[in-house]
């Protein structure tokens, strides 16, 4: 180095120097929380976080009404009709101050929205149209009150006071916190994968784990990130949600046993970020502190119930449909969608020429709580081990797809979210990847416009998991976006154009089925089936 360079690095570190010094009194002088806004309030859970009336509409359809074929019972209004009622014993319980409010199982407003689809079936004329109850075996986890706040402190800038995260919500098993209060620092662990904790240190911290729900809660990588966190010692977790607004989640892949783990909206996750980060930058992180408030019970000894009904056909061998009526929140697409369109196939179907199969509607005891409902259903009728033929599921059949938008966000990660004018696409489920069914799903975008994938599989995750010991071929669309399990999946997201494509699609769907013969059904993979004209006579009766 010459003596010209040395003095340049000299004069170099000397100004680094005094801009590091510079950095600690400018940081505070913008303000409270190193100037990050504060977010905002909880999104209002009674509207919606998207706009869903805006420029532009839901992509429309074209269905000619069949003369003598009842087609109206199918229309989008009619069952938009439906949808607002079973989303309204959501508000219900809302209005009735239950905190993990909704159509949860066993729950009373879960139990209305059964016997009003079981008074719906016996309206239709359905035969042997009944409310089943079944014992719940575990415990419900109920909360009681809950609160998390961000402790304020001078250091971290002038007026900086304490930040309640408003959107935070318990997780499942969560226990009272003993002496009511647990004030920890923070520690921010990424996405909490092995390479994200390697090195970590989170003893006796708050971690807060980033959460992308890619497409949602279901599919998202850091299931059990919570669990992992409180395993390597610490002794809270926030699960912060990249997603739009500020809205509630629940999810039990999001919970840690008894340790207190909560979820958060976007923006009340992205101010969490953004202060650790500035905190960390300024030398102050070890004066953040988080403060969790939390007490609940178990409630056992409860009851659940399945609803039924029949359109009875020329032979007792059935096809079972089936939805979920339970659901967390409002529950719009998860599964108030599902089931507008059971109740609108039971009355369509209870209007034509008799079926070859009986026709079994299910409305079930779902999975949002404890007690599965076709698990209770299996159990309670073991006839229908040697007479079902096919099961046909509804779950989130229609949902505008949430998409990220054209600006980025000021006061959340990365860019805006916006609706898009289609349904999100949903993924196709044949237990046995029945060539016959296959085809006939085939017609579900090209007839119908439903959104699908454009591959089936043999997967079906949801509610069908209960009636896998009927070891019969089981078919279903089902997808999960953005707002799944959260306060965001409101009615204004299940458009009337969505439901009504679900719905006539399932209509050809279960009659085609019903038609074909029995064997066709049963046959596997592979199996050799000529499929019927490619064209939408056969779906639309059009000539
Ligand atoms: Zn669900
Ligand atoms: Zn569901």
């Amino acid at each position: 180095m010459t003596g010209v360079d040395r003095r340049l690095a000299r004069t170099l570190a000397a100004a680094a120097m005094v801009a590091a010094i510079a950095t600690g009194p400018r940081a505070q002088e913008k303000g409270a929380w190193f100037g990050t806004p504060v977010p905002p309030p909880l999104s209002d859970p009674r509207q919606p976080v998207m706009k869903y009336d805006d420029v532009f509409e839901p992509v429309p359809f074209q269905f000619a009404h069949r003369p003598g074929r009842f087609d109206e019972l199918l229309d989008g209004a009619a069952l938009k009709r439906d949808h607002q009622r079973i989303v309204g014993f959501s508000l219900e319980s809302l209005n009735a101050g239950d905190k993990v409010w909704g159509r949860r199982a066993a729950t009373p407003s879960f139990m209305q929205t059964i016997e009003w689809t079981v008074n719906e079936f016996k309206s239709a004329g359905l035969k042997n149209a009944a409310v089943e109850s079944f014992a719940v075996p575990a415990a419900m986890w109920v909360p009681q009150s809950w609160k998390v706040e961000v402790a304020g402190d001078p250091a971290f800038g002038a007026g900086t006071s304490t930040v309640t995260l408003q959107s935070a919500f318990p997780q499942p098993g969560g226990a009272t916190i003993a002496g009511g209060t647990l004030t920890a620092p923070v520690v921010f662990v990424g996405r909490a994968t092995e390479a994200d904790l390697a090195g970590r240190d989170l003893k006796g911290k708050i971690a807060v784990v980033r959460v992308r729900p890619e497409p949602s809660l279901f599919g998202s990588a850091e299931q059990g990130a919570a669990a992992r966190a409180v395993e390597r010692g610490a002794v809270g977790v926030i699960n912060a949600i990249e997603g739009p607004g500020n809205a509630l989640y629940i999810d039990p892949r999001f919970a840690c046993g008894k340790a207190p783990c909560f979820i958060v909206g976007g923006q009340d996750g992205w101010f969490l970020e953004q202060v650790i980060g500035k905190a960390a930058t300024a030398g102050l992180l070890d004066r953040l502190k988080i403060s969790m408030q939390l007490s609940a019970e178990e409630k056992s000894g409860l009851t659940s119930a399945n609803g039924i009904g029949f359109v009875p056909g020329a032979s007792d061998k059935r096809i079972i449909i089936n939805a979920h009526a339970d659901g967390y929140f409002q529950g719009g697409d998860d599964n108030a969608s599902g089931l507008a369109v059971l109740v609108g196939l039971a009355r369509y179907f209870a209007k034509q020429p008799q079926p070859k199969h009986t026709l079994m509607f299910v409305a079930s005891g779902g999975h949002h709580g404890p007690g599965n409902g076709p698990s209770a259903l299996v159990a309670a009728h073991p006839e229908l081990k040697s007479n079902t033929l096919l099961i046909v599921n509804l779950e989130h059949v229609a949902y505008l797809d949430i998409v990220r938008g054209k600006t980025r966000a000021p006061n959340n990660t990365g860019m805006t979210w916006e609706t898009s004018v289609t349904d999100a696409a949903k993924a196709v489920g044949v237990t046995n990847e029945s060539p016959l069914l296959v085809d006939l799903w085939s017609y579900a975008p090209r007839c119908f416009g439903v959104a699908t994938y454009l591959s089936a599989g043999p997967t079906v995750s949801g509610d069908l998991g209960g009636y896998r010991p009927l070891g019969v071929p089981m078919t279903q669309m089902i997808q999960s976006g953005t707002f799944y399990h959260s306060s965001g999946d409101v009615f204004e997201a299940v458009p009337a154009e969505g439901i009504e494509r679900a719905a006539r699609f399932h209509a050809f769907l279960i009659e085609q089925a019903d038609r074909a013969p029995e064997a066709m059904i049963a046959a596997g993979k592979g199996s050799p089936y000529k499929p019927a004209a490619s064209d939408c006579t056969l779906a639309l009766g059009k000539k």
